[in-house]
């Protein structure tokens, strides 16, 4: 078998779930547990300054080989989903020849090509599936054994020459803690890349522009034979208000560069109600005029009913990294090019929704996420073929040892 195959079915083997409502970080115990499998390995693999902090981050330093050149760092998360079980993971090699996998031969679990149009691009690949009964942890353990393999192949002694790399294993990325302790200087990369993205060739350098509106509604209740001009219906008036947005921009009817208003949730009745609706926009002009046309509706709803009815408080959760790294666009074209040099297509395309790396980027650290090559993760059809793990990390060989090369300068 394979060295990143290998590491991947052992990687598996334990459940590193984070948990949304755990009050510890990183949220379950067994992501520090598997951090303290990877220093050991990464020692044994001879490694600088290995090491895992009290928060679980799990850094190593892998020494150039070639003087000058930028510092590039690597980025993988230790859990995984809690949206399907990641307990006792049971994968299988499918050596797949086309048509649908049947996971499950006792619970009649069946991946059906119909429905996983993907799968006619995997004819003649080996697929690392599930019984589906579990997720299966590509995301992004397959990330993980790759960087780990990569790391093994450039501390060999006949390695292509390469710049220094620092790597990094974070906990709780799926809960959206990945990056809140991580010491950004103390990393010591000029850039870095995730590698967390799904089908290979995937190259995501732009995220949404995210905020949440969470709006409070006052009524006042009479009873309603009585109410003439005098009652004010707080859960009607939340109906008003969303009646006002255009009905075309929510996330049912949007895709690619399209932003949304999405209802997240109402809860109330005539005295009370609140509602809360997520904004997002890749663009940050339109960004603003998302939360410049909920203001206004708010206005016009407190003209109509009365100020004070509707209050409405718009927190910004995130941003969009392009504009960042849209100044060092070097380290997207090394990735390109990478890519190209194994043969490999890539696919450049905007994510609906933010990255470990947009906070990163945002804070200085400009950082694009690649390709794992796994499918359908947070499912249990989630699956990889071995040759792209395999390709991953000839990628990555190629792209580290890209920086520093004759006319490839400093970032
Ligand atoms: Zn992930």
């Amino acid at each position: 078998m394979s060295a990143v195959l290998d590491r991947f079915l052992d990687y598996i083997q334990l459940d590193t779930t984070s948990r949304e409502e755990s009050e510890t970080y990183p949220s379950s115990p067994n992501q520090l547990e598997f951090g303290r499998r990877l220093v050991q390995e990464l020692q044994g693999l001879g490694l600088n300054q290995v090491r895992q902090d009290e928060h679980g981050y799990v850094t190593a330093i892998i020494p150039a080989t070639r003087e000058g050149g930028p510092v590039l760092g690597l980025l993988t998360h230790m859990d995984t989903s809690s949206a399907v079980s990641g307990e006792q993971i049971q994968a299988r090699l499918v050596e797949y020849m086309g048509g649908s996998i049947l996971l499950n031969e006792t619970k009649q679990i069946v991946m059906r090509s119909e429905d996983f149009p993907f799968l006619a691009d995997c004819i003649g690949k080996t697929l690392v599936v599930t019984d589906g009964t579990t997720l299966l942890g590509a995301d992004d353990k397959a990330g993980v054994a790759e960087v780990v393999t990569l790391a093994e192949r450039l501390m060999a002694p006949d390695a292509p020459p390469h710049g220094e790399v620092r790597i990094a294993f974070t906990p709780d990325e799926e809960i959206s803690g990945g990056t809140r302790y991580f010491d950004i200087p103390g990393f010591g990369a000029d850039f870095a890349y995730t590698v967390d993205g799904g089908p290979i060739g995937e190259l995501e350098y732009e995220t949404f522009n995210a905020a949440t509106a969470t709006i409070e509604i006052s009524g006042r209740s009479i009873h309603p034979g009585a109410a003439k001009g005098k009652m004010v219906n707080a859960a009607a008036v939340a109906c008003e208000l969303q009646s006002i947005l255009p009905p075309e921009e929510q996330p049912v009817f949007t895709e690619g560069h399209q932003g949304f208003y999405h209802l997240l949730s109402v809860h109330g009745e005539v005295e009370h109600c609140t509602m809360k609706i997520a904004l997002r926009e890749h663009d940050g002009e339109k960004f603003q005029a998302q939360k410049d046309r909920l203001n206004g509706i708010a206005q016009t709803l407190n003209g109509r009913w009365g100020e004070g009815t509707v209050s409405m408080t718009i927190r910004d959760q995130y941003y969009n990294m392009r504009p960042v790294i849209e100044k060092h666009m070097e380290v997207v074209d090394q990735a390109v090019s990478a890519f190209r040099a194994c043969g490999i297509e890539p696919h450049i395309q905007p994510v609906r929704g933010g990255t470990d790396g947009a906070r990163l980027s945002l804070a200085g650290l400009p950082c694009p996420n690649l390709s794992t090559g796994g499918y359908n993760f947070h499912s249990r059809f989630e699956c990889i073929p071995v040759e792209s793990m395999e390709c991953m990390v000839d990628v990555l060989t190629k792209l580290v040892c890209s920086f520093g090369e004759e006319g490839v300068s400093h970032v």
